[in-house]
């Protein structure tokens, strides 16, 4: 017997017969004389929904109101699962994220957690109960309600799960596992049997969305060995643990990718110690997330400066460069979008120099070219034209010979 944390994601408990389906999961762990608590998602696309009925009102409702709003999503959500439950003869529990004693910082829309009184749910437990709890949502010291950003349901039920201590817990979602690539776009890729808590947090990072980068880095904190499996499907998921095992002895395990990428570069920057600093603390104080960085300096000495940013974000970076042009005193700014990050990613990179390398061969043997590159000891960046995404990842996917790892049964 041991405490498993079950989570379930917003398509997984999309609709009454889902979460009836999700409520037998729930009791077959039950039943195997497990403790059970249950973190779970709003229902679909509840919180889209939500979303855009409040910028329906404003264009900038408060924060602090639509955390109200939000938070409603997942309560419904846990009310349901608690009724099925009920219903079925067993004796359950909803918690509120208040309720459940999770404490976050004080931030609106993007808190984390600071702290769990798990004394709340053990006493529960204790009783017997199934605990049902309402994933995103935490309070803060002085009693008001936060969300811990879009998709914070799997940082709930890590957090949950380092709490309580818990033997398992199990990531339920739409898809099998965590794949080498996206199958939607790449028919060759494979279910991953495991992948390092390093390797997911960049997969995580670059856009893989199957669970929230923060779920990830409180898994490798508090060491909580993560499952991703299937709601629907009953096969073997994805371990998400300290050391994956080397599937294959490839270097490298999966490769992510994202469209709607911008260069911004800015010209004729003074060369001065403090230049850099200014401009980012600027970008960063605007909220601009920045991701690659590349500076040159020219021939008449003045610095150009490129880097990354999500297309959605170019208007903001445009605005905030132009309303400090005289303290940041560049010639100009130059921009190109239509671009898109793919980048390989593994473990197997720290003791296997060339991948690099390898990865600039493969794309330009494709004809496509790289604008800008970043790297760390286990991934390589590109940004390249987003017209060549798919192509690009199809053949780094062959060349890495990603279509080797075994296909799951
Ligand atoms: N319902 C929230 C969202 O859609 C949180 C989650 O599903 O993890 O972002
Ligand atoms: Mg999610």
């Amino acid at each position: 017997m041991g405490l498993i944390v079950q989570k379930f994601g917003g398509t997984s408990v999309g609709s009454i017969e889902r979460i009836q389906n999700v409520a037998n999961r729930v009791i077959e762990e039950k039943s195997n004389g497990n403790e059970v608590v249950v973190v779970v998602s709003a229902m679909g696309k509840t919180t889209d929904q939500l979303v855009t009925m409040a910028n329906e009102i404003s264009a900038n409702p408060s924060r602090r109101e639509m955390d109200m709003l939000l938070t409603t999503g997942e309560q419904v959500t846990i009310s349901l699962l608690a009724i099925s439950l009920i219903e079925k003869g067993f004796d359950t529990l909803s918690l509120t994220g208040w309720q459940a004693g999770i404490e976050t910082e004080a931030v609106h829309g993007n808190a984390r957690i600071l702290n769990i009184d798990e004394s709340k749910i053990k006493e529960q437990l204790e009783k017997g109960k199934i605990v049902i709890v309402a994933g995103f949502q935490g309070v803060t010291k002085d009693g008001s309600i936060t969300t811990l950003g879009r998709g914070g349901s799997d940082t709930t039920a890590v957090a949950l799960a380092a709490a309580l201590q818990a033997d398992k817990c199990d990531i339920y979602t739409d898809v099998t596992g965590v794949f080498t690539t996206d199958p939607r776009y790449v028919k060759d890729a494979r279910q991953l049997l495991s992948v390092s808590y390093d390797e997911m947090l960049e997969l995580a990072n670059l856009g893989a969305a199957v669970l929230h980068p923060r779920a990830v880095e409180y898994a490798k904190n508090y060491n909580v060995a993560l499952e991703v499996r299937s709601s629907m499907e009953r096969m073997r998921g994805t371990i998400i643990e300290e050391e994956a095992k080397m599937e294959q002895n490839l270097v490298v395990r999966g490769i992510a990718f994202e469209d709607q990428i911008t260069r911004v570069s800015i010209l004729g920057l003074p060369n001065s110690i403090t230049g850099l600093s200014t401009i980012f603390t600027t970008l960063a104080s605007s909220h601009i997330n920045v991701d690659i960085i590349i500076q040159s300096t020219t021939a008449d000495q003045t610095n150009n400066l490129s880097f990354s940013i999500k297309t959605a974000d170019l208007q903001g970076t445009l605005d905030v460069l132009e309303s400090n042009k005289k303290l940041l005193k560049y010639k100009k700014v130059e921009t190109e979008t239509g671009l898109a990050k793919v980048s390989i990613v593994g473990s197997g990179m720290v003791s296997n120099p060339g991948v690099a390398a390898e990865m600039f061969e493969v794309l330009a043997s494709s004809d496509i070219t790289v604008k800008m590159v970043s790297t760390s000891e286990i991934k390589v960046s590109t940004v390249i034209d987003d017209m060549k995404m798919v192509q690009a990842v199809e053949e780094l996917h062959s060349a890495f010979e990603l279509s080797r790892v075994p296909v799951n049964l």
